[in-house]
């Protein structure tokens, strides 16, 4: 039985107050449970902060990005030593928003992925087709070929151990969501890539997440699909009521 994920991508949202504020309201409330597992997705500059305030209870924290390398010149950028120093436990790789703004590749992906499991942060990494694709019928080749790049080298057990987000790049902000039936289509199929490239024993264990409009309103028939395990949320997750009904759905 695969525990429900539920992260928040705040994005570049909040400023340090705000991102205090919210996780003091939340840290006491998310539910003790094995079944679920909640992420804040915070800005580079409040990692620290939301690691120590978080440090020994059920919220995890996560980061939006960071570079491949161990370190060197690349100015401006984070590299994975310096989260796994700072106890963050995930990374959101290649977000559509990365690939579309900051020249982010299936390959810089990949090599993402594998310094994710080197320094022993969970990665989390972002597939999803535009509305051309979809409307083409390339949605599921497209998306085969992003998950097998992403996963290029692994280990069967580090796959297993990657957080898959299908995020169809049409639903994310803009208040359309993929229908249930529709997102688990996809999501079965991508765990269906994952076990031609290893084992279905490794494809069983692997969390899938579906992104892009979700809100406590249609989480409930999101998760309650075959293979859909979570949500990685952007817009719903910034306010801490919003974000602890989300996580709710996933007890
Ligand atoms: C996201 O940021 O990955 C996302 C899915 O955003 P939203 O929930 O606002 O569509």
């Amino acid at each position: 039985m695969r525990k429900k994920v539920i992260a928040g991508n705040w994005k570049m949202n909040k400023v340090l107050s705000e991102a205090t504020a919210f996780v003091d309201d939340v840290v006491g409330k998310v539910p003790n449970s094995d079944q679920v597992e909640a992420i804040v997705c915070a800005p580079f500059p409040y990692l620290s902060s939301l690691v120590e305030k978080t440090n020994g209870t059920k919220l995890r924290v996560a980061a939006q990005n960071m570079h491949f390398e161990e370190n060197g010149a690349f100015t401006g950028e984070v590299s994975p030593a310096m989260l796994q120093d700072l106890g963050v436990t995930h990374v959101v790789l290649g977000h559509s928003e990365r690939r579309e703004y900051f020249a982010e590749t299936d390959e810089t992906v990949n090599k993402k992925t594998h310094a994710a499991f080197k320094h022993d942060l969970t990665p989390i990494v972002c597939v999803g087709e535009t509305l051309e694709q979809r409307e083409a019928n390339q949605t599921m080749d497209h998306v085969a070929t992003q998950v097998k790049k992403a996963l290029e080298g692994l280990s069967d057990e580090q796959v297993a151990n990657t957080i898959i987000a299908y995020e169809p790049i049409w639903a994310i902000g803009t208040g359309k969501t993929a229908s249930s039936e529709d997102a688990n289509e996809v999501c079965a199929q991508i765990r269906q890539v994952i076990k031609e490239v290893t084992t279905e024993d490794t494809a069983e264990k692997v969390v899938i997440q579906y992104g892009g409009s979700v809100k406590p309103s249609n989480i409930d028939e999101l998760l309650a699909t075959s293979d859909i395990d979570g949500a990685l949320v952007g817009g719903a997750s910034l306010e801490a009521e919003s974000f602890l009904q989300l996580v709710e759905a996933g007890t």
